[in-house]
């Protein structure tokens, strides 16, 4: 068989490998991007009034600031 009838499947094997190299690098690269980061402090949720906001302490219960309300934290 001449060379020339390979000539379509060698382009789809170029072609494939190149998609394959530019998935490579960015999977690589995503490692290295910053991931965000979390606030510092907790979250609660207020019993009395739903109402969920942050602390910046490191406190086991905080006051609510609408109603004041004191609650425990609901997560970190
Ligand atoms: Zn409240």
């Amino acid at each position: 068989m001449s060379p020339e009838i390979y000539r379509p499947f060698v382009g789809l094997l170029g072609f494939n490998l190149l998609a394959l190299l530019l998935v490579g690098l960015y999977y690589a690269n995503r490692l290295l991007w910053p991931k965000p980061m979390a606030a510092p402090g907790k979250i609660y949720r207020c019993a009395k009034c739903n109402h969920v906001y942050v602390d910046p302490r490191d406190v086991p219960m905080a006051r609510c600031p609408q109603c004041d309300h004191f609650n425990e934290a609901i997560r970190r």
